[in-house]
């Protein structure tokens, strides 16, 4: 077990739970502390999505320093670890995954891929070579380093001290219990989902090639990353939501921040490609359910001759049944051969009945 992390999980899930509903109850939240809650929400939640996953892990775009600052400092106060060491874990989700290397791997359950799997983690798991790029950034280096210090700075001391400003020693217990934990609480789950939810439900419009799948209801709570099978077959772009109606608020922010200058070099797939793997999926899709139908008609052959043949069976024994009968009602006596041949019969009979049984069965 790694018990730190454990520790930190359980009892923020259970101040979220407790404390922050006692805190509302006897003192209200007011609108400078959903203020506070939906502010960091928006920072922490995209630094995660923006920063350390579509910018840090895919390289799906180049932001200058400002951006890369903000996305780190926030990144930190998800308390989700650094993003040298998510990328790393990251990478090895994309590179293994639904395999025993990825951190996250989603046919260990659905516990394991949402938070089992932090909760035994101990330390890296693999070196940091597919993070070489990220080690030779100053920037992330530092944050590397002060990785937990920043998480509570940022976390818990930045709500804290805004609480301060405007409740005093109330507004300040407001602040960290509902900008510094429950926040903390909502993005990591938001997190988590991604890994679990999103490689479990929803449709696989792109690619067959491994359970992520895309989900519109995912979306609404993941900044957009719900959109899990396209971004799994097109990792480098900067879009998870690839139509232009699909709900992505990560797209959207990135867009946003290449209008004004601070990020550059948008990533997107060909739309060609995108169609060409749309084909490709629509006709395995109609593949296999050919297939299905197929079986299902063999079934039916099966079921026919199989019906016939017990047919044939009844009628023989309804032969043997009355032949019987006549005897016992005139008393006569069968011979010994006769017995063992009808005896041979029925035997023969119950057996065909069980074969044919166990195969319309399975
Ligand atoms: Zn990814
Ligand atoms: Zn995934």
């Amino acid at each position: 077990m790694n018990w730190p992390t454990s520790i930190f999980l359980i009892s923020t899930l259970a101040l979220a739970l407790v404390a922050t509903p006692a805190y509302a109850f006897f003192y209200g939240i007011d609108w400078y502390q959903w203020a506070i809650f939906f502010g960091l929400f928006l920072a922490t939640g995209l630094s995660i999505t923006l920063g350390y996953h579509r910018l840090f892990s895919h390289r799906s775009f180049e932001a200058k320093w400002p951006v890369r600052l903000f996305v780190l400092l926030f990144g930190a106060a998800s308390f989700e670890g650094s993003a040298i060491a998510w990328v790393s874990d990251h990478r090895h989700h994309h590179k293994h995954v639904d395999h025993d290397e990825d951190p996250y791997n989603i046919r260990k359950g659905f516990f394991h891929a949402h938070i089992g799997w932090l909760l035994v983690k101990l330390g890296p798991a693999h070196p940091l070579d597919n993070v070489r790029d990220l080690l030779s950034d100053p920037l992330c280096r530092w944050q590397d380093k002060y990785a937990v210090p920043l998480a509570f700075l940022v976390g818990f001391g930045l709500p804290t001290a805004l609480g301060a400003l405007h409740g005093g020693w109330i507004g300040a217990l407001g602040g960290f219990l509902v900008g510094g934990v429950t926040r903390v609480v909502v993005v990591q789950q938001m997190t988590f989902f991604i890994n679990s939810l999103c490689h479990m439900v929803g449709d696989q419009p792109y690619s067959f090639r491994c359970t992520a799948r895309d989900s519109w209801i995912m979306a609404l709570f993941t900044f957009g990353e719900g959109y899990h099978n396209f971004h799994h077959e097109f990792q480098y772009d900067y879009r998870n939501g690839v139509k232009p109606w699909q709900w992505d608020p990560t797209k959207w922010t990135i867009w946003l921040l290449n209008r004004v200058g601070l990020v550059s070099n948008l990533k997107r797939v060909p739309s060609e490609k995108i169609l060409l793997a749309e084909v490709v999926s629509a006709q395995q899709r109609i593949r296999s359910h050919l297939a299905r139908v197929q079986a299902a008609e063999s079934m039916c052959r099966i079921a026919a001759a199989w019906h016939e043949c017990m047919d044939k069976i009844a009628a023989s024994l309804t032969t043997y049944r009355e032949e019987l009968n006549h005897a016992i009602e005139e008393k006569k006596r069968f011979s010994r051969d006769a017995l063992l041949m009808i005896r041979r019969e029925l035997r023969l009979a119950l057996a065909q009945l069980k074969i044919g049984s166990s195969i319309m069965a399975s």
